[in-house]
């Protein structure tokens, strides 16, 4: 009897499910319904986040389930832009139920036969996609682009200085990093993690188009001769906020004439690979001695899914490796080859393959010409990307003269946009300034349902919100 109750109980938990999935999809309603954190603290009818010592009722657990949802934020809905990585994706949310399913940990073949073996096999097609001469070379799925940028800091200082993994950093010389202004500040992040030290990195300026300009170089020679060493150079291929492309042969030759590592992160651009009209942004790819690649953002896999590709096999397992006894035992009765986890920073590592493999299998192909040929073209002019940063300028502020005055108050603009359409629950897009930029709105397509209809709607209810500004 407790079995049947369960099972009517669950078959009402994936109606809640496919109610929620149904309305994702109906712009008639909200991309979210905002409470401030006190007033989701404080419990709204029925729905209290307190944990408490007795167990609920199981009614009271599928109100919490459908209150989950309802005070959350539809990521998937068509008028949602606020975040790279958007949309509902039927499929890789069946490949993420079917993984949740399985409940099963990455670092042995041993547990995870079925889904280590399609990582191989994924991981070496992401690698043809980049170039590599038959798919050759290394990789592992880590939990986000941000750790994929720093597994690929962490390789290139095992490769040219493998001491470090057991005497530390006092065993290399004063090393440096190079990255554009417009790199994503995981790699900033990695240096310090990594004992780098942030100002190790040096950030290069770009050009009017936010491109990589060409004093790397210059700066090279200048950290030589304060008896630096060289070590890394970062290649945006989409950088997060502007969606540049940073020039990765030019790149390439400089990295090969002074013997430095090069990366490129393709965290937001990579998907462009499966493009054959888009693919060239990215020329010099296969140069890269590794390349982060996220499926969760352009691609539309479900958080999470990244990875780090690496071409040189053997130095994710040399730089990580640490033989737990307990997982990894050499004598095995099969090829622990397959082994893979202790090529990871992580121990327990979380399925994301599977849901990535299913979509591939359902329809990449298909997907990557609706949502990449489709979106692209979206704008009148010839964008290298689908990001759109913006200024929205109210009618007061339009006669006034350039000048502090009007950047102190279009600095307040767009926040005051987005707090209202945020209580308004229409829409979402981020905003942010940059460098001496202030406030503008940085919008993203990336997801699958949008349509121009649901762009022309963001725009109007800027205007709408911003209006009397
Ligand atoms: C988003 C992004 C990252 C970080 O990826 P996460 O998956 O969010 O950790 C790194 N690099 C670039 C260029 C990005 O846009």
């Amino acid at each position: 009897l407790s079995f049947k109750i369960k099972a009517e109980k669950g078959q009402r938990v994936v109606e809640i499910l496919t109610s929620y999935i149904r309305k994702t999809f109906d712009r008639s309603t909200k991309v979210l319904d905002f409470h401030h954190p006190h007033q989701l603290l404080e419990g709204i009818e029925g729905f209290n986040l307190e944990l408490s010592d007795q167990p609920e009722s199981l009614e009271q657990i599928l109100v919490d389930c459908r209150d989950t949802l309802k005070y959350g934020v539809r990521t998937g809905h068509p008028r949602f832009f606020n975040q790279l990585s958007t949309g509902l994706d039927i499929v890789g949310l069946a490949g993420e139920w079917l993984t949740s399913t399985a409940n099963t940990n990455m670092f042995t073949y041993e547990i995870a036969p079925v889904f280590v073996l399609m990582e191989q096999l994924t991981l070496k097609k992401m690698r043809e996609i980049v170039g590599w001469p038959d798919g050759e070379g290394d990789g592992i799925f880590s939990p986000g682009g941000a750790i994929s940028n720093m597994y690929s800091v962490m390789i290139a200082r095992y490769k040219f200085f493998p001491e470090v993994k057991t005497k530390g950093m006092a065993a290399a010389p004063r090393l440096v990093l190079f990255t554009s202004e417009h790199s994503h500040y995981s790699i900033k992040k990695a240096s310090a993690a990594l004992g780098f030290g942030t100002e190790n990195l040096i950030l290069l300026n770009t050009d009017e188009r936010f491109v990589l300009l060409f004093n790397l170089p210059a700066q090279i020679i200048e950290a030589k001769r304060k008896g630096y060493v060289p070590l890394f150079v970062t290649a945006t291929a989409g950088t997060t906020v502007y969606g540049a492309f940073d020039p990765i042969n030019e790149i390439a030759d400089i990295c090969e004439k002074y013997n430095m590592w090069l990366h490129v992160d393709g965290a937001w651009g990579g998907g462009l690979l499966m493009s054959r009209k888009h693919r060239h942004k990215l020329n010099g790819v296969e140069r890269a001695n590794s390349v982060t690649w996220n499926p969760h953002k352009m691609m539309g896999v479900p958080l999470q899914c990244s990875a780090i590709l690496v071409r040189e096999r053997g130095l994710l397992q040399g730089c990580n490796s640490m033989c737990a006894g307990y997982l990894f035992q050499p004598d095995k009765q099969y090829d622990v080859t397959y082994d893979t986890g202790d090529k990871a920073i992580q121990c327990g590592r979380h399925v994301d393959i599977f849901k990535f493999w299913l979509m591939w299998k359902a329809k990449v192909c298909f997907y990557l010409q609706t949502l990449i040929t489709n979106v692209v073209p979206i704008f009148s002019y010839q964008p290298q990307h689908t990001n759109v940063c913006f200024w929205y300028i109210p009618p007061s502020l339009r006669s006034l003269p350039d000048g502090e005055e009007r950047r102190q108050r279009l600095h307040k603009v767009a926040p005051k946009i987005k707090a209202m359409m945020m209580e308004s629950g229409t829409t979402m897009v981020g905003y942010q300034p940059q460098g001496d930029k202030v406030n503008f709105f940085r919008m993203v397509i990336s997801n699958p349902a949008a349509t121009r209809s649901d762009i022309d709607f963001l725009v109007e209810e800027i205007e709408r919100l911003g209006h009397d500004l």
